[in-house]
């Protein structure tokens, strides 16, 4: 990756002046933001006023406990903050209680699970392979090492969650909890069936929309805030907000989540994080922000379209949501090839394990490409249209160099057209 820079319109000139040898490096990130094309669906980018409030003095507070409660003294405008950002997060999913201190989703999770599970207990969630998070009981994972795991996953046909076996797997082995929720599904869950089958054995329901949390407080993915008595979230993804975790619960729960959190599992909370999320769920309340969910889905939908036309396949033949798996099984290329080559052309996006993958999970068949930070940047189905055929080009003829060098620079013009930090851009 060659160090280019690009003009934008971020305030780093204190940075710069003090450390020359890191700030060389954020201005290549920079630069490699605005000048490729960010289709990983994880991602996104969040606003400026966002950005700001994640840089403020906050970060500078100690704050452990809870508003009201803390252990340290001058807490009384974090308190205000922190309690801002509280109300708010149970307006925008409609909660009886949320905790806005878990630093990323994978705390947010393993504080549900030390809310209702001993070491050793079973948890029952959806396979990695299958498009389930690490978190969900991965053997490398915290949840797999500390929980007996025990998980479901999709039939190989449809691409859609196997119920019937989830059904089996909770009679047979009583889980204490059942985890809904993936990193890869790109349908609707049936959050009320798991539901009824947590109810059957006695198991609670973690519901992590980690992903969908965006589309679901827009109320285009249906929401699992009834159907589940915790519900997890990252705040960066479709959310776009900071990188962060936030975890909610029915009132039942809510001293047990707390007490998880903290002392449980975390020090002081990132104040000037918690700041950004409170920034980022007053966005997520307006009408704008529903048109963008709204784009989303068209966006993903269109991408989808223009890339089975193109004679390729997506596991379960389309998508719900914000991004779209392509299988490459019958394609002459594995996912971490087709990644290296969109990688060339500027258009990023993961390898992904598709269900049944022949590959190894270094290797995997699928690619999975989302649509939010494009969507963010305002491009729309014309240009879906366009870097869908960009994609079947360059996977079709994956040693064609001349023909990457091509697509590079149209997708550099379309970069242009559509800035994010400099000026007219999203997060300038
Ligand atoms: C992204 C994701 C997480 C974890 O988020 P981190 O903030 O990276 O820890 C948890 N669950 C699911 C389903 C995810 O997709």
């Amino acid at each position: 990756m060659t160090k280019e820079k690009t003009e934008h319109n971020l305030n780093l000139d204190a940075l710069k002046a003090a450390d020359a040898d890191v700030y060389d490096y954020l201005e290549c990130e920079i630069s490699r933001q605005e000048n490729q094309l960010e289709m990983i669906a994880s991602e996104n980018f969040c606003s400026k006023a966002v950005l700001q409030a994640a840089g403020t003095p906050l970060t500078n507070k100690y704050a452990e406990g809870y508003p009201g409660r803390r252990y340290y003294g001058g807490c009384e405008f974090i308190d205000k903050i922190e309690s801002i950002a509280i109300e708010r997060a149970k307006k925008l999913f409609n909660t009886e209680h949320a905790n806005v201190q878990p630093h990323s989703g994978t705390t947010a999770n393993q504080a549900v699970y030390f809310s209702v599970c001993k070491p050793g207990d079973t948890i029952l969630g959806m396979k990695l392979a299958h498009g389930g998070h690490l978190s969900h009981g991965h053997p490398v994972n915290f949840s797999g090492l500390i929980y007996r795991v025990v998980s479901y996953g999709v039939n190989f046909e449809t691409g859609l969650i196997d119920y019937d076996e989830l059904y089996k797997q909770a009679k047979e082995f009583k889980p204490k909890i059942i985890v809904s929720g993936a990193s890869a599904y790109p349908r609707q869950i049936d959050f009320a069936r798991i539901k009824s089958i947590a109810d059957e054995v006695g198991a609670a329901h973690l519901a992590d929309i980690a992903h969908y949390a965006g589309l679901v407080v827009a109320g285009l993915y249906g929401s699992p805030v009834g159907y589940a008595d915790f519900v997890t979230a990252t705040t960066h993804k479709t959310l776009r907000g900071p990188r962060s975790g936030l975890a909610m619960c029915t009132s039942d729960y809510a001293k047990a989540l707390d007490k998880a959190v903290f002392p449980g599992l975390q020090g002081g909370p990132l104040e000037h994080v918690i700041l950004a999320k409170a920034v980022c769920f007053k966005e997520a309340m307006t009408d704008e922000f529903k048109r963008y969910q709204k784009k989303i889905l068209e966006n993903a939908k269109t991408l989808g379209e223009t890339l089975l036309s193109n004679g390729y396949k997506l596991v379960s033949g389309g998508t719900d949501c914000h991004f779209i798996l392509l299988d490459l099984r019958g394609k002459n290329i594995t996912g971490k090839d087709a990644e290296e080559v969109l990688e060339h052309s500027g258009i990023t996006v993961n390898k992904n394990a598709i269900p049944n993958d022949p590959q190894t999970p270094a290797v995997t068949s699928g690619v999975r490409i989302g649509v939010p930070a494009l969507t963010t940047r305002g491009m729309g189905i014309a240009e879906m249209k366009t870097i869908g055929g960009w994609i079947t080009e360059l996977l079709d003829s994956p040693l064609d160099t001349e023909k990457q060098k091509n697509i590079r620079h149209s997708i550099l013009e379309l970069c242009q057209s559509f800035p994010l930090y400099r000026n007219g851009g999203f997060c300038r």
